[in-house]
């Protein structure tokens, strides 16, 4: 039997580092599944397929390959045999994720890719819908939130330490953008099911957050 800790929430939370350092801890697989959505867009963009175009979108989603493996315990995802770690990023990318996610198709497809992942392994696996439809039976579920300003600050820096001159007000617009489309989509929206434990990293340190979510889990007594 294999563990399964869901840690859904907006862009910019926190989760993929919380959750990074969560799987750590517990020494469970840490499972990105935005990531897989990211490649998806990179895919449509790579060939030139108009993101609104939802045929288009589906038709390139079927024929294309995502896969996952770990390298040195570090997620790798790739896009027909290619590792596109390096490519998916950036913001562009994310706006694009956040418009074909919208999709049945694209997200059955990815979402049976989750499923599989967490059948042999313990997993922490971050996302929007985990708890809500991937994973509904998850040993336990988080809603990881931070104010809209706190979140945006995060990526302005992330950017700016890569040596990027971005706009905060323009990252704002698109964090908010991508927040209504994540909340109000009909295919699997990003929602605070009623058994996950709130948090709210605004203005916790990494270092609590991580803490507070495994003590959540050793409180299970598992
Ligand atoms: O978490 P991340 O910012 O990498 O996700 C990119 C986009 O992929 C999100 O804005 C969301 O629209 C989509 N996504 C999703 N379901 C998930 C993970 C991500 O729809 N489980």
């Amino acid at each position: 039997m294999s563990y399964q800790i869901a840690i859904d929430g907006p862009a910019g939370a926190g989760k993929s580092t919380i959750a990074k350092l969560v799987s750590k801890e517990l020494g469970f697989v840490y499972v990105d599944t935005g990531a897989m959505y990211r490649a998806m867009a990179l895919n449509c963009l790579n060939n030139g397929i108009d993101k609104n175009d939802e045929e288009s979108v589906v038709a390139l989603c079927e024929k294309t390959d995502v896969s996952i493996k770990y390298i040195d315990g570090e997620q790798a995802v790739f896009l027909n045999g290619e590792n596109v770690n390096g490519l998916i990023r950036t913001p562009e990318v994310g706006n694009v994720a956040s418009s074909i996610s919208v999709y049945g198709k694209v997200r059955e497809k990815l979402v049976s890719l989750q499923q599989s992942l967490a059948v042999s392994e313990n997993v922490v696996m971050g996302g929007r819908d985990i708890g809500s439809v991937v994973l509904p039976n998850a040993d336990l579920k988080i809603y990881l939130d931070a104010d809209v300003n706190v979140r945006a600050k995060r990526r302005f820096d992330e950017l700016v330490q890569k040596g990027e001159a971005p706009s905060f007000d323009t990252i704002l617009e698109e964090m908010k953008e991508r927040d209504y489309r994540d909340t109000h989509r009909d295919n699997s929206p990003l929602v605070r099911v009623p058994d996950a434990v709130y948090v709210d990293s605004s203005y916790m340190t990494i270092e609590e957050v991580k803490d507070a979510i495994s003590e959540e889990f050793r409180k299970l007594g598992k």
